[in-house]
């Protein structure tokens, strides 16, 4: 087999190759962003059905590090990266939960939750990182000058950072909004040794900070407009459609903020497809906040120019971005899938989180608003009774107790708390509760 390159180019189509153990973020032509190409007429050297068997005998093996859900897909990631300096935690291969009773609820039987909240640091920011991380240690063995990487940060990347830095024996830097992200967010890269820093200002503040700092090519950085985690993060739609053995769902729903991993979504997507994997492509949607929604008002006017807001504070804190950096990427994948976007107020995000809970499942709040375009979608009948619906789940529910004891303590801004359930205090008297117990089971 022909040897397999990938490289940085230009989003915009300037001219260039560019090395991915290039520290490099941005076209030196035109300043727009890069992603990462690959060489697809080598990887057409093994057939579509050749590929599907290699990527579902390494699935769950131990065999490093292929049995990764991300690098089990190597060659179409990453692939001149050594083995040896692979910074992997197994990430991937989360359960397509088969959403039963909360599909019945809305009509729509074929509905499933892809569980990426299941990871190792709780939320699918784990699937890029490894990727970003990995590159890293490449450079350092190559001899590169690299001290740090750094991070703005809602949450989950700081945690996913911090976690494969510490796994790699590199210092993590994180970038907070201070006040803004949950004590158990805040933890996780305490305990992994990060230095955290929570500034006084919101998630875009935090990343004009982060991108000043990174000038200097010692601290490199690690957000999305780094498509080496759109490289790991594209992964999840590629894993999705082998879950069904190859076959492609109608509908795959992602909530989005910073529009990194709705592209990612296409981007896997798209190489199935080129590569001959998959005859059709799913419609996507991305779903926003209300509170944060530049590219629902961006899709409203067809996306003729890119709206920014100032993002209002909003329950799904991980989204709540007003400036997203991969605008364009995503505004191209929206228009090739057939894409819509929808949006979610606070109470729409955090009662239908609840409302998936009763069915079993334990619902982050980006999730919620996931959930809600989903319904919201259905209701509209822009998704069909029929259809084959995959919500992606992106966060650990766990990671998000205090959004959890709002709702059912009723302290909740702007939310009723249609679903509340309270423990409910008695005496140690077995009367007392028979009497709970029965006015449960007769529904009152
Ligand atoms: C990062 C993140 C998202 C959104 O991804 P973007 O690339 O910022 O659009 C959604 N949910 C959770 C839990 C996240 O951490
Ligand atoms: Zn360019």
């Amino acid at each position: 087999m022909r040897e397999l390159r990938a490289w940085f180019r230009c989003i915009r189509g300037c001219e260039g190759e560019y090395p991915l153990e290039q520290v490099l973020y941005h076209c030196p032509k035109c300043g727009g962003l890069l992603e990462v190409a690959h060489d697809l007429n080598a990887l057409k050297e093994r057939s579509a059905a050749e590929w599907k068997q290699l990527f579902d005998a390494r699935m769950h093996t131990n065999e490093w590090p292929f049995g990764s859900g991300v690098w089990g897909k190597k060659e179409w990631v990453c692939p001149g990266i050594a083995d040896d300096n692979i910074i992997s935690m197994y990430e991937g291969h989360t359960n397509l939960f088969w959403a039963q009773r909360l599909g019945a609820d809305i009509g729509v039987e074929d509905l499933w939750v892809k569980l990426c909240g299941n990871s190792h640091t709780g939320s699918f920011k784990d699937l890029g990182m490894t990727v970003l991380v990995s590159v890293v240690k490449q450079m350092v063995a190559n001899g590169a000058d690299i001290r740090a990487i750094a991070c703005a940060s809602t949450g989950d990347t700081s945690a996913a950072l911090a976690a494969y830095c510490a796994a790699a024996g590199i210092q993590a830097i994180v970038f907070l909004p201070r006040n803004k992200v949950s004590t158990a967010q805040l933890i996780q890269p305490i305990a992994n040794g990060a230095l955290v820093l929570a500034l006084d200002t919101d998630f875009d503040g935090c990343m004009a900070i982060v991108q000043q700092v990174t000038r200097d090519q010692t601290i490199y950085l690690a957000n999305s407009m780094n498509s080496l985690r759109i490289e790991g993060q594209k992964t999840v739609g590629i894993e999705i459609v082998q879950q069904f053995d190859w076959q492609v769902p109608d509908w795959i729903i992602m909530p989005a903020g910073n529009l990194g991993n709705i592209t990612a979504l296409g981007n896997g997507l798209l190489m199935l497809d080129e590569l001959g994997l998959i005859d059709r492509l799913p419609r996507l949607a991305a779903a926003q906040a209300e509170h944060a929604n530049p590219f629902y008002r961006s899709y409203q006017r067809g996306f003729a120019s890119q709206e920014r807001v100032i993002a209002q504070t909003t329950l799904a804190s991980a989204i709540q971005i007003g400036n997203p950096v991969s605008y364009e990427r995503a505004v191209k994948v929206i228009q090739r899938f057939d894409g819509v976007v929808e949006q979610a107020s606070e109470s729409e995000l955090a009662e239908a989180a609840a409302r998936a809970d009763l069915t079993g499942m334990y619902c982050c709040p980006h999730t919620g608003v996931a959930l809600a375009a989903l319904f919201k979608l259905v209701a509209r009948g822009e998704i069909k009774s029929s259809d084959r619906v995959v919500v992606v789940s992106t966060a650990q529910g766990l990671k998000f107790t205090s959004f959890k004891t709002g709702y059912h303590e009723g302290t909740l801004a702007e939310v009723a708390g249609e679903y509340r359930n309270m423990p409910i205090e008695l005496r140690a008297d077995a009367d007392a509760v028979n009497q709970a117990i029965a006015a449960r089971l007769s529904g009152k």
